[in-house]
C-alpha cells in the first residue's frame, strides 16, 4: 500500500478517513490492525482486499495494482486470492449455511463442492446446522459460517474484520486456532482487524491506526 488516502462523500460533504497510509505485508505473515472505533480499520481492510477503491495511492495484491482494474477484474482477483470475514457476516439470506459456504467454491469451478463445504462447516463446529438459513442461526453461528466461507477457496490472504467480536471465550479460542492453523499449515497470510489485544498479541505484527493515520507499526518485518 503506497500513499493511500480515502475520502468518503457523504451528504454532500467530504470525510477524509485514511491519510497517507504506507505499508507492505509479507507473504505468510500474521498482522493485526488495531485502533479506536471509527479510526478507519474496516475501510483500510476493504481497500487492501479490493472491495473498495482508494481515493489516491496504490494498492497492490500479489503484485497486481488494484486501482488499474475495473469492478469485474477486481472481483476476479478477489476470487483467486482473497478470503474476507465481514464484521456483520454478510451471509446471503436466501441460502442455507451449506449453500453460503459453497458459493466461493462454485465461483472457482471447484470439484466435490458439497463435501468440501460440509467438511468446512464441520471444522467450525456447525455440521448439524448446515441446512439452517442465516436467520435461524445465532450471531456466533453466522460468524462461523462466514469463517467457513472465507476459508473455502483456500485464499492466499485472509482478511478478517473482528472475527471474534461476536463469540464467547470458548468459541473465540476455536476460531483463533482455526485461523492460525491455516497460517501454519497452508501459509495463508492473515490480516485481522481486532479490538482484542490478546488476539493481536498472537500475531507477528501490529499496526495501530488512529484518526486515519498509522500511529505505530510493531515488527514490520520487511525492509523499505
Ligand atoms: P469500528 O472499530 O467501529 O468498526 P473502524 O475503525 O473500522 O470502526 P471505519 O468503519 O473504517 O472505522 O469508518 C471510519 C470512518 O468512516 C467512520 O467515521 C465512518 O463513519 C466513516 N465511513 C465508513 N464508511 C463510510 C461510507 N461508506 N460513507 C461515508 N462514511 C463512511
Amino acid at each position: 500500500i503506497r500513499n493511500v488516502n480515502k475520502i468518503y462523500q457523504s451528504a454532500g460533504r467530504e470525510l477524509s478517513v485514511l491519510n497517507q497510509i504506507n505499508f507492505s505485508i509479507d507473504r505468510a505473515s500474521t498482522v493485526a490492525i488495531t485502533g479506536p472505533s471509527g479510526s478507519g480499520k474496516t475501510t483500510l481492510l476493504g481497500l487492501c482486499a479490493g472491495l473498495d477503491r482508494a481515493t489516491n495511492g496504490t494498492v497492490e495484491l500479489n503484485g497486481i495494482a488494484l486501482e488499474k482494474l475495473n469492478e469485474d477484474e477486481r472481483a476476479a482477483v478477489r476470487n483467486q486470492y482473497v478470503g474476507f470475514i465481514f464484521q456483520n457476516f454478510q451471509l446471503l439470506p436466501t441460502l442455507t449455511a451449506l449453500e453460503n459456504v459453497m458459493v466461493p467454491l462454485e465461483l472457482r469451478g471447484a470439484k466435490n463442492i458439497k463435501a468440501r463445504a460440509l467438511d468446512l462447516l464441520d471444522k467450525v463446529g456447525l455440521a448439524d446446522r448446515s441446512h439452517h438459513y442465516p436467520v435461524q442461526l445465532s450471531g456466533g453461528e453466522q460468524q462461523r459460517v462466514s469463517l467457513a466461507r472465507a476459508f473455502s477457496n483456500q485464499p492466499a490472504i485472509l482478511f478478517a474484520d473482528e472475527p471474534t467480536g461476536n463469540l464467547d471465550a470458548e468459541t473465540s479460542e476455536k476460531v483463533i486456532k482455526l485461523l492460525f492453523d491455516l497460517n501454519k499449515d497452508a501459509g495463508t497470510t492473515l490480516v485481522i482487524v481486532t479490538h482484542d489485544l490478546e488476539l493481536a498479541a498472537r500475531t507477528s505484527r501490529t499496526i495501530k491506526i488512529k484518526g486515519g493515520v498509522i500511529v505505530s507499526d510493531e515488527n514490520p518485518g520487511y525492509a523499505e
